[in-house]
């Protein structure tokens, strides 16, 4: 075939195609075909609303339409004129099957001996026995003998857009099998949501995160849209739920924005958008109780939310994932297709798209897919909560033992300093503290100590002390009980020991001395003493000590006696003359 040649049959085909149609707006029944999905037929819209069957069927009926349409939110009855002939030579029996029908008024008139016989199917006038399972949509069986030509009013008044599509069937089997396979596909969209919704209802109940609660929320409220979309609620005869289920819509959205909410971290990485999605939320709260109790005047106004509300949630994706929220970029991609799938069925539904199968049911398996991804990446937030537990908890740990090192640390240098404050107590209370000789009190000890020992005891006091005090002051004096207690010191050896005895006397104990040898330094000690000149700024300070030596020889010898013999001796070295030892 030449080029020409097929572009002027191309022409051909399609003018014959618009002339057929234009000529013979109807249904022509053949031998060989037992479904007929592809014909014209015309309709009228009743603006005014009062129109019957009877004047009706005598109006012309001039506006043509494909037997698969759309005609928007008409609001107002429609009517269908449905011409057939039964062109066949032997099929009697056929059925008039209305695809996607599921209206409120729906009535079909055919002319029965001169009389207009109306058959009900809207769901307003619901009659169980004309739709059963597997056949969503009503069944209207018709008789035409072969030759004979019907005509077939129908008058629809519907508040959603009014779409939908008329088959004939010229055999009973045929719809079933096709309503069947229809069956299958939703059974698989609404299997695949419900094993979704388990998954994520198990884990909010178990994790107690509300994000699987909003999520399986919004996956109930889906399921329950598709269930009313397709009609399946009429199946399972929730007729008098049918109008009030239509609140599946804005309940989905409802919780769909929380989810979004909490899922793209939206308080985080986009802030001023946590306002705009709380009152997203509120609206359609709202609009369920709206179309929960006046479905008619809502019913459009939730038709524009909608796509309001989806263009919100994309864009808060699309900022979120700017300011980097990785998980935004999946989030954008599933509700991007979801939205697109919608659309296309919104577009079909306001009459801008023509009827299409794929305009209209895309978005079941597409929001398939978006259950199977979000529960996916649910999923994934289980992984990383837990991490988030570990880590948290390797965090408490590193803590718990830095603080247990601090307190350690602490405990122990407040018991070293404990340690120090209870020696220097402990010296305190040994020693005198003018001059930190031992006190007096210690001396008992000392003497304790030394009970398997022989030592002797030197007395010491000074001469005539209280004229120091009266020529200089009391402050040079203790200045000169220093400086002798550093002499003292100085005289005798380390195992000796030295003691404030009183005011100004002192004592020395001697451990295994006999107290000859005592005497040497006790004279040792006077000597020093005689000799040494105390200065005090300008003034020279000249002092004398008498000295008494006694000395324990046995261990049974009573220690008070020794003393007491020391300062007996002492006695009589002052009345002696005073700077001497006596023994
Ligand atoms: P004697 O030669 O008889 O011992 O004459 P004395 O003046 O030293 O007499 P006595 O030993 O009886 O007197 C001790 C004096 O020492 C009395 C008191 O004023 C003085 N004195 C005692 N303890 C202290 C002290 O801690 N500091 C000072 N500055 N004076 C003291
Ligand atoms: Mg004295
Ligand atoms: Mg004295």
């Amino acid at each position: 075939m030449s080029h020409s040649m097929k572009k002027i049959s191309r022409f051909l085909l399609i003018v014959s195609f618009i002339f057929t149609h234009v000529l013979y707006a109807k249904v022509v029944f053949s031998d060989h075909e037992n479904k007929y999905d592809d014909f014209t037929l015309t309709y009228f819209i009743d603006k005014s609303e009062d129109k019957n069957i009877s004047e009706v069927a005598t109006m012309p009926f001039s506006k043509k339409l494909d037997n698969a349409f759309t005609l928007g939110y008409t609001k107002v009855p429609v009517w269908f004129r449905i011409d057939i002939e039964n062109k066949s030579s032997k099929k009697e029996e056929f059925y008039l099957f209305f695809e996607r029908f599921n209206m409120g008024n729906f009535t079909v008139y055919e002319q029965k001996a001169s009389a207009w016989k109306a058959t009900e199917f809207g769901w307003k006038s619901y009659i169980e026995q004309q739709r059963s399972r597997f056949q969503s949509s009503p069944v209207y069986a018709l008789r035409l003998k072969p030759g004979e030509s019907k005509v077939l009013f129908v008058r629809i008044r519907t508040n959603i857009g009014l779409v939908g599509k008329f088959i004939v069937y010229a055999d009973q089997e045929k719809i079933y099998s096709d309503q069947r396979k229809a069956f299958g596909f939703y059974l698989f969209v609404l299997g695949g949501l419900m094993m979704a919704i388990l998954i994520n209802g198990y884990l909010f109940i178990s994790l107690k995160e509300r994000i699987f609660g909003y999520y399986s929320a919004y996956l109930i409220g889906l399921v329950l849209f598709i269930i009313v979309y397709d009609t399946l609620a009429l199946d399972f005869g929730w007729v008098k739920y049918y109008e009030f289920l239509q609140i599946s819509g804005p309940l989905s959205i409802f919780f769909l924005t929380l989810f979004t909410k909490e899922f793209l971290r939206v308080r985080k990485y986009a802030p001023y958008l946590v306002r705009p999605l709380n009152i997203q939320a509120y609206i359609f709260a709202f609009l369920v109780v709206m179309m929960s109790i006046a479905i008619d005047s809502w019913f459009e106004i939730m038709g524009t939310a909608a796509p309001l509300a989806f263009a919100i949630l994309l864009f808060t994706a699309y900022k979120v994932g700017y300011a980097g929220l990785k998980v935004a970029k999946y989030y954008f991609l599933l509700m991007f297709v979801n939205v697109l799938a919608l659309a296309l069925m919104a577009l079909v539904y306001d009459g801008t798209l023509p009827y299409s199968d794929i305009a209209l049911y895309s978005f079941m398996p597409v929001s398939f897919f978006e259950a199977a991804g979000f529960t996916m990446l649910l999923a994934g937030r289980i992984k990383e909560k837990s991490n988030e537990v570990i880590k948290v908890q390797n965090e408490l740990i590193a803590e718990k033992k830095e603080n247990e090192n601090r307190l350690e640390e602490r405990v122990k240098d407040r018991t070293s300093e404990l340690i120090k404050l209870k020696d220097e107590m402990e010296y305190k209370l040994q020693r005198d503290a003018l001059t930190s000789l031992y006190n007096r009190r210690h001396l008992a000890t000392i003497v304790n100590e030394l009970t398997q020992t022989q030592f002797s005891v030197v007395l010491i006091d000074v001469d005539h002390f209280k004229n120091i005090n009266d020529n200089y002051g009391h402050s040079i004096g203790d200045k000169v009980l220093v400086k002798l207690a550093e002499i003292l010191t100085d005289s005798i050896r380390t195992v000796d020991v030295a003691v404030r005895y009183g005011g100004e006397e002192f004592m020395v104990i001697l451990p295994n001395l006999p107290i000859s040898e005592a005497a040497k330094i006790a004279e040792r000690i006077r000597i020093n003493v005689e000799k040494s000149t105390l200065k005090y700024e300008d003034i020279e300070i000249k002092i004398t000590i008498s000295i008494g030596v006694s000395a324990k020889l046995k261990n049974t010898e009573n220690i008070e006696d020794v003393f007491k013999k020391a300062d007996d001796k002492l006695y009589e070295a002052k009345r002696a003359g005073r700077n001497r030892v006596c023994l």
